[in-house]
């Protein structure tokens, strides 16, 4: 599907609700460019970076990055795309201040939130492997590489992150209930919230797909 008109989406959920998954499709199906803060952050941990040693200790422990830090991150990323690019962030925000830093800079028109609950996500998250220079990621219960350990993609190694740790995911689910669970809220008062609820990322999609569809073809036809 080719979208006619610029498309602003964020996509929202607790930490492993499946936004990567999720994502990939969505850009897959409707050609948006796909921004990922954990993506970015990893990959400077990765390569070695100032800012990728500096966070590096920060997301290991499961806490968040310095909402300046990452808003300036990912508004110079959005600046870098063509302009009239449709985009879907992922991870970000993360704050109602985050929130507020992008909204300076761009009116969001869909927030997509992916409910899942925390027992299922727990669960999930200790069985999660990621190809970390692309950020796929394969669950070896429902959604296992063909060759396992290795990306299916480039034939790379997988590895198990650090901050999926059984700890770390407590913590990083606290994080989300005190610091973004407010900003489904503020979105929410905004009237572009859709949330989508379920335990299986397999059978939430088709639900995200329809919606997306509907939404984004009935905006053309108001263009036409
Ligand atoms: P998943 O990708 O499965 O949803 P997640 O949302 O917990 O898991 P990422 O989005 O990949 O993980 O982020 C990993 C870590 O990077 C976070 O735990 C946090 O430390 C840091 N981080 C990412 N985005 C932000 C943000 N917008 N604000 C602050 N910290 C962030
Ligand atoms: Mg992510």
């Amino acid at each position: 599907m080719v979208l006619h008109r610029i498309v602003r989406a964020v996509i929202m959920g607790p930490p492993g609700s499946g936004k990567g998954t999720v994502s990939s499709r969505i850009t897959k199906c409707f050609g948006l460019t796909h921004i990922s803060s954990g993506d970015i952050l990893r990959a400077n941990i990765n390569a070695k970076t100032e800012l990728g040693l500096l966070m590096k200790s920060c997301i290991d422990q499961g806490q968040l990055v310095p909402d300046d830090v990452i808003a300036r991150i990912i508004l110079k990323d959005l600046k870098s795309l063509e302009q009239g690019s449709s985009w879907l962030l992922d991870g970000f925000p993360r704050t109602v201040s985050q929130a507020e830093s992008l909204d300076d800079a761009h009116s969001v028109d869909t927030v997509i939130n992916l409910n899942v609950p925390f027992q299922t996500i727990k669960q999930r998250l200790t069985s999660r492997w990621t190809h970390l220079p692309s950020g796929r990621v394969y669950n070896v219960d429902f959604n296992p590489p063909k060759v396992p350990g290795f990306d299916d993609v480039t034939g790379e190694p997988l590895v198990q992150r650090d901050d999926d740790k059984p700890e770390t995911v407590t913590r990083r689910l606290k994080a989300y209930e005190t610091q973004t669970e407010p900003v489904l809220e503020y979105y929410r008062s905004k009237g572009v919230l859709e949330t989508f609820t379920g335990t299986e990322t397999n059978k939430i999609w088709p639900h995200i797909e329809a919606f997306l569809q509907k939404k984004f073809s009935m905006c053309n036809q108001n263009l036409a």
